[in-house]
């Protein structure tokens, strides 16, 4: 297997670095510490094409593949979390929910605005009583005339009040139980649909989360996304690929930490000496290196079988459990290695540190990811 990178997929890692330095790092601490949004980054990652990398070329895209995709995510999530998220799942669950069930018209309606970030969008999955097991959503869809009418909740929904729409997962047909669960775009200004922002967050402050409710909601037939019965399989398809984003995003943050501690190691002086000159300091840095670099190649394994079209969802689950769990180590250690000072937040470690919360629940958590092994080794279902 050879994982040496192209031309175009280094290009496009070196600028993802440069634009982080230079257009995310400046905002960091301020929208961490506002939980502020960002449009203004948004509308300048798009100007990159970041936004563009997995639509096709016949639709103005730049048809790149999941290898380019992770590089991104990496190199964004070295500096600010809450950014890497957002770009990531402008492309996973947003435009590929749509590129996947989307109509011909659907996609001329949405992906143009979605690729060139006039538009985002959300994926409305989980509720209060629907969290790891998605299949048990109460949301309802009923047919009506020429409308849909939604009733219910949707929580902790990442995007949830700055998106322009929503990809919402509801029950269409309660007597098919899994087979009766379909996708809807429900539009800002829809009857009957309202949001409320989730503050003070303990991790990825600047990324917005919300509630999404839906009472008597009247969506366009037209509105239906893919058929009925194939809702989830088009969920669980965009969280996978959220699931390899955010093994991408754990390496960004652990090479992070590193490379931070490694400065601060050779620059801090305690007993007369860099305290990087103590042997365990090294054996704490040696350990970051060594998970992260497993962490690496786990990832580039993944976004290697989805580029070839290789089913991926054990060594996805794999990748996602164990680069979160190297990752939330590696905070940890950084900010021990960086002392008193890592408890401001002109270091970024306590942020890095608090942000990790985020993705260890969300795409899936670690339990989640070890019965996703499990079931493969076993032959299993513990879901069930
Ligand atoms: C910041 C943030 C952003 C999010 N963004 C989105 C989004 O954009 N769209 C969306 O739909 N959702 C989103 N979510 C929701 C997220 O997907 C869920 O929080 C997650 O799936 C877990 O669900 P839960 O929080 O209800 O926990 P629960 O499912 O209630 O789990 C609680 C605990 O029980 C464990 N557990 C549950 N079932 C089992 C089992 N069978 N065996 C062993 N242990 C088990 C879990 O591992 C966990 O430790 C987001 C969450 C957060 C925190």
């Amino acid at each position: 297997m050879d994982f040496t990178l192209t031309k175009e997929q280094e290009m496009f890692r070196d600028m993802a670095k440069e634009f982080a330095e230079r257009e995310v790092v400046p905002s960091v601490q301020e929208r961490d510490r506002e939980e502020r949004f960002f449009p203004e980054i948004m509308q300048k990652m798009a100007n990159q094409g970041f936004f563009a990398i997995k639509v096709p070329q016949e639709m103005g895209g730049l048809g790149l593949d999941w290898t380019t995709m992770g590089l991104v995510a990496e190199q964004i999530a070295a500096v600010d979390f809450s950014v890497a998220l957002t770009f990531y799942i402008q492309t996973s669950l947003e435009i590929m929910p749509i590129l996947i069930a989307g109509t011909e018209e659907q996609k001329k309606k949405f992906i143009p605005d979605l690729m060139t970030g006039k538009k985002i969008g959300c994926l409305a999955a989980v509720e209060p009583n629907a969290g790891s097991d998605a299949t048990s959503v109460q949301t309802t869809a009923v047919p009506d005339g020429n409308e849909w009418v939604l009733n219910g909740n949707k929580s902790w929904i990442t995007n949830a009040t700055v998106s322009d729409y929503s990809v919402v997962l509801a029950q269409a047909d309660k007597s098919k139980g899994t087979k009766g669960i379909a996708t809807f775009i429900v539009e800002n200004g829809m009857p009957g649909y309202s949001k409320t922002k989730i503050s003070h967050k303990l991790g990825c402050r600047s990324s917005d989360t919300g509630q999404l409710f839906f009472r008597d909601c009247r969506i366009p037939k037209d509105n239906l996304l893919g058929a009925i019965g194939k809702g989830m399989a088009t969920a669980l398809q965009c969280i996978e690929f959220t699931r390899f984003g955010i093994s991408c995003m754990a390496v960004g943050v652990t090479q992070a930490c590193i490379d931070a501690s490694i400065k601060y190691a050779l620059e801090r002086k305690q007993f007369g000496r860099p305290i990087g000159s103590n042997q365990l300091i090294q054996e704490q840095i040696a350990d970051m290196i060594v998970g992260n670099e497993a962490s690496r190649w786990l990832s580039y394994h993944v976004a290697y079988m989805k580029d070839q079209g290789i089913t991926s969802t054990r060594e996805t689950g794999i990748a996602k459990y164990h680069n979160m769990d190297v990752a939330m180590k590696a905070t940890r250690t950084a900010l021990e290695i960086h002392g008193a000072y890592a408890l401001t937040d002109d270091f970024p470690m306590e942020r890095f540190y608090r942000d990790m919360t985020g993705p260890l629940i969300f795409g899936g958590t670690a339990n989640v990811q070890r019965l996703v092994i499990g079931r493969f080794a076993l032959g299993i279902d513990a879901f069930r």
